[in-house]
């Protein structure tokens, strides 16, 4: 029997032998029946715990009688009767113990551990195999997750690397972007806007998770950031009911919301928002989840700004800012390919700067870069968003015009070359006038290749020079052979 079977059995001799004091305390004339009260309770201790425990009991039933004796509520005869009753009853449960333990050897080692036991270990198994299962799948979770960032590190270009990311998040929030989902929950992410405190919206270009609804553009004051703070991740179960915020619930009166800044070296290099038109949508696993989420996305989304950085610089001239013109050639191969498979017009304008050593000659360099920003900045605004304007040279430039025949190129010339000197160029008080002289060529007409076009407005552009300067002039075969 072990220790704790032996307590017990101790524990309800102490409680049965107290029961009996208060039984023949209140019933002398019964004494004689209380040891009767203790003949099951040898035998149950012996079936119990074995013969150890069936002792013990007989000797508390024994004390009890003779302090029944000793207190006067026993007679001599009872007393003695009891205690051989006893007696007996204990020599009996030590044979049938002995007996019952010979019959029941072999069920016992087969029995061992007990079913009561083995019922305790299984249940105990089933609860360890469940929350192995949900390990299980908080780990495929997981590797979905670290798979899904993988990929996005890989992807140098903003809008691509987005569009994985959106698709990371629905694969990782399938109760709110999975097939049983309502599409109720839409997502924006916003970056830096170049020169401001402001976030941007990047465009979810047609992807199925749409940001429609959001705003497109988020001030400080919008996202309520004190000032030298950065953001913290925010879940809002109803912006309706939050004023600060009512902003973010853009033109569709959004509800729920998830807030999650993109955060490195302590700054906000971009802005998560999830939102839905239910309210209180989003649970706090979703918010871990979220949070989780943004984590990997940040070092993805500094990748491609950076990599974006980059490229712009490589491709833009510092001083004014249009691009250069290796890419200005790239992308007029591009054009000129795409003008030949969908059978399309393209023009190019080549214009230069009349008698610009002149200023620099007069007035320096330094007031010679400034008349070269100002006619950049002039002659962005009237070529166009199709256009792509670059700086050729010194001080020459190009436009490229896609999709456009000569007429209307050689009318966008003209309104630059007028808009270019219909204002002096005023630098630090110096006010110039200046004038430019512009030739312009047109694919297919003028040239089938791309360095003929060119050469086709650069000849254009010499006679504008030949004749006078402060001209446009559209290429012609006859500039071929110029009759001097
Ligand atoms: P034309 O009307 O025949 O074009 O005469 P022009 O004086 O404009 O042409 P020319 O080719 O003789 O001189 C161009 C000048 O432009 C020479 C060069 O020093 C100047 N230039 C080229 N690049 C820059 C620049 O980045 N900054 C300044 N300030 N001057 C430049
Ligand atoms: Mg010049
Ligand atoms: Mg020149």
């Amino acid at each position: 029997m072990t220790r704790c079977g032996q307590n017990r059995s101790v524990l309800a001799g102490i409680y049965i032998l107290v029961l009996c004091l208060i039984f023949l305390g209140r019933n002398p004339e019964n004494s004689h029946y209380f040891a009767l009260l203790l003949w099951p309770l040898i035998i149950l201790a012996g079936y119990w715990e074995d013969t150890p425990g069936a002792l013990i009991v007989t000797v508390l039933g024994a004390i009890t009688a003779v302090t029944g004796r000793l207190l006067g509520v026993i007679s001599p005869a009872a007393a003695a009767a009891d205690i051989i009753a006893m007696g007996l009853i204990f020599g009996l449960t030590v044979v049938l113990n002995r007996d019952w333990e010979a019959r029941t050897k072999a069920h016992k080692a087969v029995r061992t551990p007990r079913e009561k036991d083995l019922a305790k270990v299984e249940r105990k198994a089933r609860l360890i195999r469940g929350q192995l299962e949900e390990y299980e799948s908080r780990l495929k979770d997981l590797i979905k997750l670290y798979e899904g960032a993988k990929s996005l590190l890989g992807i140098l270009e903003l809008h691509p690397m987005l569009a994985e990311a959106r698709s990371v998040i629905a694969r990782s929030l399938p109760r709110h972007f999975g097939a049983q989902a309502d599409g109720q929950v839409r997502l924006a992410f916003y970056i830096p806007e170049e020169g401001t405190d402001n976030f941007q919206k990047v465009e979810a270009r047609g992807h199925e998770i749409s940001d429609m609804g959001f705003p497109e553009r988020l001030s400080s004051s919008d996202l309520h950031r004190e000032p030298d703070k950065i953001l913290n991740p925010l879940r809002v179960e109803d912006m309706m009911l939050d004023s600060r915020l009512k902003v973010l619930a853009g033109d569709t009166a959004f509800h729920a919301l998830m807030l999650i800044p993109l955060i490195m070296h302590e700054r906000e290099i971009g802005i998560m928002l999830l939102a839905s038109h239910a309210v209180c949508a989003f649970s706090a696993a979703d918010f871990n989840q979220a949070e989780i989420l943004g984590k990997q996305i940040v070092f993805a989304l500094r990748k491609t700004l950076l990599y974006h950085k980059v490229q712009t610089l490589s491709i833009t001239d510092s001083q004014t800012g249009l691009y250069v013109r290796r890419h200005f050639q790239e992308r007029l191969r591009e054009e000129m390919r795409r003008g030949e498979r969908y059978n399309q017009f393209l023009s190019l304008i080549i214009l230069d700067l009349d008698h610009f050593k002149r200023i620099n000659d007069q007035y320096g360099h330094q007031v010679g870069d400034a008349v070269l920003n100002e006619t950049a900045a002039r002659l962005e605004e009237k070529a166009g968003s199709t256009a792509i304007v670059a700086r050729y040279g010194g001080e020459e430039f190009a436009v490229l015009l896609p999709n456009t025949p000569k007429a209307k190129a050689f009318r966008i010339a003209k309104d630059i070359n007028s808009f270019i000197k219909a204002s002096f160029v005023d630098v630090g008080g110096v006010q110039l006038n200046i004038t430019i002289s512009v030739g312009v060529s047109t694919y297919p007409e003028d040239a089938l290749e791309q360095e003929a076009l060119i050469t086709a407005a650069d000849q254009a552009l010499y006679e504008a020079k030949r004749n006078g300067r402060d001209l446009v002039m559209a290429y012609t075969p006859s500039f071929d052979h110029p009759a001097d």
